[in-house]
């Protein structure tokens, strides 16, 4: 099967999440099974500047498939966004005999591994890790079902809490530019409201959704806000606002923060991993390269990073009317 590869690279890249791991047992795995070797590089693009590598066989990852963040390390290099930075990386690939890599990142690593490609004509394959869900090409990233997961779980354990006592929450979840989390959390978690980048709500159709929902004898309410919503106001403005024009309403704010990020994978993000490891490695011996792997209609199939780094993937319409009518 190989053309030619004998030592696979792989890092984390980026914001961790979880099912890197995962993903990370899975390129190792696959390479013992080709019988190729393989290094981990820690710290991503810093590490691989600096050659901080590790050789890694079948058992060097036994347990950590259920663990979150990830074992090899995150990182963000201002370096190797220059030409000497990539210069330096390419010194440490030909130093240590590695003749390609797979990177587990965002949209960002994706752009510098395509730099790198272009520059050197190096070997790269993608696998997409972040728990936003924001890339085109696949239709889940690693770690956003567990994120999902998360945020159903925590807006639950609030709603026990809101309705003891009547009151308004607004649970900010992460989503700076999509609102896949909000959408599909809230949906999931049975929210009166949900506000995301995508949609600009408006104060006024917020307040009248609210005042619709205490009419329809609703006595507590979740309204779940991506960070990035078009409303243009921080979840303790909006609280402020919709106090001072509903007095009925005692508002709580609630912001999930980085736990997003952490946890245990889901069953799905595991699987989704080990299937995608095994993607990159075997296409990479195949002699292809430049491409992201992802989920498309249950199938694992590759997207070319310049069409992967394109835009953001785009919001369910679909899932943007269920979840209208369920909070008629
Ligand atoms: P997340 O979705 O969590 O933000 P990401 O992979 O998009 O993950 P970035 O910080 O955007 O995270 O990118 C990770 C690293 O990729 C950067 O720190 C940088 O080293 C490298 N990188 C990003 N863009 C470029 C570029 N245009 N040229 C070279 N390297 C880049």
């Amino acid at each position: 099967m190989s053309k030619g590869i004998k030592k696979i690279g792989v890092m984390t890249s980026g914001g961790d999440s979880p099912g890197m791991n995962a993903a990370v047992r899975s390129v190792v795995r696959t390479c013992a099974y080709h019988k190729i070797e393989c290094y981990g590089i820690y710290r991503g693009y810093e590490g691989l500047i600096e050659g901080d590598f590790v050789k890694m066989d079948a058992r060097s990852v036994k347990g950590i498939i259920n663990k979150g963040g990830t074992v090899l390390k995150s990182a963000r290099s201002k370096e190797f966004r220059t030409k000497e930075g990539r210069a330096k990386a390419h010194e440490q690939f030909v130093k240590a005999g590695i003749d390609g890599f797979v990177v587990i990142g965002g949209d960002g690593s994706f752009t510098g591994a395509m730099v790198f490609n272009q520059e050197y004509g190096f070997p790269v394959m993608g696998i997409p890790g972040t728990i936003d869900n924001d890339i085109v090409g696949t239709t889940h990233t690693l770690g956003y079902d567990t994120a999902l997961n998360t945020v159903v779980e925590v807006i639950d354990k609030i709603r026990d809490t809101a309705s003891s006592h009547n009151r308004l929450f607004f649970v900010e979840v992460m989503g700076r530019d999509v609102g896949h989390i909000a959408l599909n959390a809230g949906v999931g978690a049975g929210a009166e409201e949900i506000l995301i980048p995508e949609e600009d709500l408006g104060l006024e159709r917020l307040l009248d959704s609210l005042r619709r929902s205490k009419q329809s004898g609703k006595s507590s309410s979740i309204v779940v806000v991506a960070e990035g919503d078009k409303i243009g106001k921080s979840v303790f403005e909006l609280k402020d606002y919709v106090e001072e024009n509903m007095s009925e309403y005692e508002v709580r704010v609630s912001v999930l923060g980085h736990m997003q990020r952490g946890g245990s994978p889901s069953c799905f993000d595991r699987v989704l991993a080990s299937r995608m490891g095994v993607k990159a490695v075997e296409s990479l011996l195949e002699g292809k390269s430049n491409y992201m792997v992802g989920l498309k209609n249950d199938l694992i199939e590759l997207t070319p990073f310049d069409q992967a780094v394109k835009g953001k993937a785009k919001i369910d319409k679909e899932l943007l009317r269920v979840s209208d009518i369920m909070t008629v």
